[in-house]
């Protein structure tokens, strides 16, 4: 069955790119309310092709935002069943100058495809749709019992997700959660990624005067929010680049030597983020090494400052009111709403009292770890080398995925995090791109997985 999905994979890679491609047509932008038809789309679409591959029970699931995409195909008696989580969401395409190609018109150069979404997320899971359409395609059947849930609230922080998995246990309930979401390390060197970071994400909000005003009039007698709120900002980090948020670090845990090693063993350096960033220098926590900076570490970070005059030319004003959005990468045991809470009353007492604050959390995920040894999570070393020709590194992640956390918490499965992207995919950036071998071989390598899993995953 194996070998027949595999050699239709082969011969119709220009179908599942053609599909990938109309899907990428599709500018389902979660945060922009103008794109909701957008998104609706993008479900509808996802849902004829899942059914027009041969799965069943093809369905929108309404949410209090945006929907989810469910199918299923359970015909595989005495198997386990593996959920298949991706999502259809994509990041705001600005600043839209500086795309090179429109970021909805999916545009092939070289091994390169570009256009919004083209790594993040819709090629990544799409190379799992295309891999069951082999085995349908082809044998007319899977090895495995197999679920999509695809969501449409990813890129938002997924604020209904949790209360979705809660209420919908014998719906999704799996022997493993597998996800393409992350990157590998380069092209050859897949990664199977053993733990995310968490996410608070916040808007401190401050208001000065009840209107804006001339700087000439009142300048230097009414405090500008501006100027209060960066000093607020510049607050939060010490010299050493150390989060000064009050017990932000209590309860994070030491690493044990034998972790770090593993860490310090990936292909992350100094001169690699150098190379890769372009930054002029690196920046951060004294006394860890660069990799584990970026992913065992927790970290804080200002996205973005809203106020007062930024058109061309000079405007003398002190603005009635200015905000920032703030977030938090959150480790092991951080409790992130613990820390939202101590991050809001740092800022209140931060801030002078010639302004009013608030501060909201938008969004608070928790961090995950996966047990290595599992064997879901250790059939896919065995599919990505079969797919890649090398065997993958075992690493943790910087990024946050809140599913990861929920789905173990929950359903108490694990979950295998199989990568297809690339460092230098550009996702949430202009210029999103997708390494086409890397689709191709992701597609065998779920083809491989879901056929291993299916002989070695215990049903739960
Ligand atoms: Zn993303």
């Amino acid at each position: 069955m194996r070998q027949q999905a595999l050699e239709y994979a082969r011969t119709h890679q220009d179908e599942a790119l053609n599909g990938l491609i109309e899907l990428l047509r599709i500018p389902s932008i979660s945060a922009l309310p103008a794109h909701q038809p957008d998104i609706h789309r993008a479900a509808q679409w996802l849902v004829d092709r899942l059914t027009a591959i041969g799965l069943e029970n093809a369905r929108i699931i309404p949410t209090d935002g945006h929907p989810l995409v469910y199918a299923d195909w359970l015909h595989a008696a005495g198997a386990p069943t593996l959920l298949v989580y991706g999502h259809y969401d994509v990041q705001p395409v600005d600043p839209l100058d500086e795309w090179h190609t429109p970021p909805f018109e999916p545009t092939i150069q070289g091994d390169k495809l570009y256009a919004r979404g083209a790594d993040d997320n819709k090629g990544q899971f799409f190379a799992h749709v295309a891999a069951v359409e082999a085995y349908l395609k082809s044998a007319g059947q899977l090895p495995v019992n197999l679920k999509f849930i695809l969501e449409g609230e990813e890129e938002v922080g997924s604020p209904n997700l949790d209360k979705f998995i809660q209420h919908n246990q014998d719906l999704l309930r799996a022997d493993a959660l597998l996800i393409s979401d992350t990157p590998m390390a380069d092209p050859d060197t897949p990664v199977v990624v053993t733990g995310v970071r968490g996410l608070v994400y916040t808007e401190i909000f401050m208001q000065g005067p009840r209107r804006d005003l001339h700087s000439g009039a009142y300048g230097g007698a009414v405090h500008n929010p501006l100027n209060a709120l960066v000093k607020v900002l510049a607050a939060l980090h010490d010299e050493q680049g150390r989060v000064t948020v009050p017990g932000f670090y209590d309860d994070v845990q030491e690493l044990t030597p034998a972790e770090r090693e593993a860490i310090n063993a990936g292909p992350l350096t100094e001169e690699s983020v150098l190379a890769e960033t372009g930054a002029p220098a690196l920046w951060g926590e004294p006394g860890y090494t660069v990799a584990e900076r970026l992913s065992v570490r927790p970290t804080l970070d200002i996205h973005g400052i809203k106020g007062g005059f930024i058109g061309e030319g000079g405007k003398t004003v002190i603005p009635a009111k200015a905000s920032a959005k703030v977030s938090m990468r959150l480790v092991p045991h951080q409790d992130p709403h613990k820390i939202a809470r101590q991050f809001a009353d740092y800022v209140r007492r931060l801030s002078p009292p010639t302004v009013t604050v608030e501060v909201v959390t938008h969004a608070a995920a928790d961090s995950a770890v996966v047990d290595i040894a599992d064997p879901a999570v250790q059939a896919a070393g065995t599919a990505c080398e079969l797919a890649f020709g090398r065997r993958p590194l075992f690493q943790r992640e910087g990024g946050t995925l809140p599913i990861v956390a929920t789905f173990g918490k929950v359903l108490g499965a694990p979950v295998v995090m199989m990568g297809l992207g690339l460092p230098d995919d550009n996702i949430h950036a202009p210029n999103e791109r997708f390494h086409l071998p890397n689709f191709y071989r992701g597609i065998e390598a779920a083809i491989h997985y879901y056929d291993i899993f299916s002989t070695v995953a215990p049903r739960r």
